[in-house]
């Protein structure tokens, strides 16, 4: 049973790797140079950095388990740091997001928050986590919704949850799902210390799994061809027969798996199920290298009631280096680049005076499709796996889980999509 997987970015790799595993002939076809996807290796200049910069957690156990599984050792890639993250914002004093402290987890966390955020921010906080049972068995609303139902303060909404919200789901909170919230937050802040902890890459995403899931591919037997796009899925009286490249060459599978982002699925898709097109959202990434020395206070550091919302420290990979996320639509896309690069790089030396206010150079990378929109609605029609023709499969960020657009999300897709197939009787 030969499987073609179109799309060689974490999810498609995912599904390949374990069918490989199993010794099923498989077929990854991508249309870029390289494989990776949304989470992939560029060059600037010099360097090698990530198309965007990405954070995990130690939630992400999916993606851990499957980088140990094609033989990448998280620990050399990535630092594990404990939780430790400060957000400033242009009105409130800096609140703690941290584990750090004599105390052991959770009253580190809360102890933390207290300092910052006094009594009432510990309180809000309990009482939306105890909340979250009651939300997840009812229909779902939006996260701006669920935190006045349960009477969030106006400083925690801004300080707090708006800049989480856009982290994880790259959706304001009067758009967001409450849902897919409540489930980042139970499985981060609401377990143990270390599915809290921040998973900061120390080489570029590409080096994280991409590339090692490439070569597991091709040593257990399966091909892979790069800078090939499928322009077609050929399909008879309901049974997938093969593909189409955009040169018109035929290539027969008895599975096909469509692992592309959801505007590519939705064309490939077209003429043969119904497809919810979820609407697409961007990120822009604003690297800007300093002096070597120049550090920030901590490896992440969050801005409200500004432009930039995230700050990365990147010394581990290349010294005097920080990202800048901004997450979803704003202002920042009417900016050119200079424009971006000179209004952020003010914001930043106003938060951290020890930065200069003009970096040595500067790299912005607008990712205009970086995730679906995770609204109420997107997430209710998120798409099964499993299709009406036989032998099609789905898998990618957006495919029914209760994740948003994440890695974690695209890599437990990737893994159920090949327990599917594997569990076909095999003809
Ligand atoms: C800037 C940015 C920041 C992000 N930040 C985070 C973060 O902090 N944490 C996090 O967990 N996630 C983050 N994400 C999201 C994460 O990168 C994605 O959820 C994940 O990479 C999606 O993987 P995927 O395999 O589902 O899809 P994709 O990565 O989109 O892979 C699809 C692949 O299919 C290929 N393809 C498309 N059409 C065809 C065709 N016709 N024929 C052949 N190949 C085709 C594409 O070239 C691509 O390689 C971020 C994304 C971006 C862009």
């Amino acid at each position: 049973m030969t499987t073609l997987v179109i799309g060689g970015g974490w999810s498609g790799l995912t599904t390949a790797v374990k069918l490989a595993r199993q010794g099923e002939p498989v077929h990854v076809i991508e249309a870029a140079k390289h494989f990776g996807g949304r989470a992939r290796n560029i060059e600037w200049q010099d360097k090698v950095i990530d198309n965007g910069q990405h954070i995990m957690i130690g939630a992400y156990d999916h993606m851990l388990a499957m980088m140990q599984l094609v033989s990448v050792d998280p620990e050399t890639v990535i630092d594990r740091l404990t939780i430790d993250i400060s957000i400033y914002d242009t009105q409130y004093s800096p609140l703690h997001l941290s584990a750090r402290g004599k105390l052991s987890w959770p009253w580190s966390l809360a102890w933390n928050l207290v300092r910052s955020a006094g009594l009432s921010g510990l309180k809000n906080l309990v009482v939306l986590q105890r909340n979250i049972p009651k939300l997840l068995s009812d229909h779902d609303i939006t996260v701006l919704e669920w935190l006045q139902k349960v009477g969030q303060p106006d400083r925690l909404i801004k300080q707090l949850w708006e800049p989480l919200c856009l982290a994880t789901l790259n959706t304001s909170t009067d758009r967001a799902s409450a849902h897919v919230l409540a489930h980042v937050l139970r499985d981060s802040l609401g377990k143990t210390q270390q599915h809290a902890d921040l998973l900061i890459p120390k080489k570029p995403l590409g080096d994280l799994f991409p590339q090692a899931a490439a070569d597991y591919i091709r040593r257990h037997g399966g091909k892979l061809s790069r800078q090939t796009r499928i322009a077609e899925i050929v399909t008879e009286e309901g049974l997938v027969t093969g593909v189409v490249t955009t040169a018109g060459r035929f290539i027969d599978a008895d599975n096909v798996v469509i692992a592309t982002g959801p505007d590519q699925s939705a064309q490939l898709l077209a003429s043969h199920v119904r497809f919810h097109r979820p609407q697409q959202t961007p990120i822009t990434t604003v690297y800007l290298q300093y002096h070597e020395d120049c550090r920030l206070p901590k490896p992440m550091l969050g801005m409200t009631g500004t432009m930039s919302h995230w700050l990365f420290d990147r010394s581990q990979q290349h010294p005097g280096l920080i990202a800048v996320v901004i997450s979803a639509q704003g202002e920042h896309e009417q900016l050119s680049r200079e424009q971006l690069i000179r209004h952020i790089s003010q914001e930043v030396h106003q938060q951290v005076p020890t930065l200069p206010d003009r970096a040595i150079d500067a790299f912005v990378i607008r990712e205009k499709r970086a995730t679906f929109m995770c609204t109420v609605e997107n997430h209710r029609q998120r798409p099964e796996c499993e299709t009406t023709i036989n032998g099609l499969w789905l898998t990618g960020d957006y495919i029914k889980n209760n994740y948003p657009a994440t890695i974690e999300g695209a890599v437990r897709n990737g893994q159920y999509c090949a327990e599917q197939i594997l569990s076909q009787p095999s003809s």
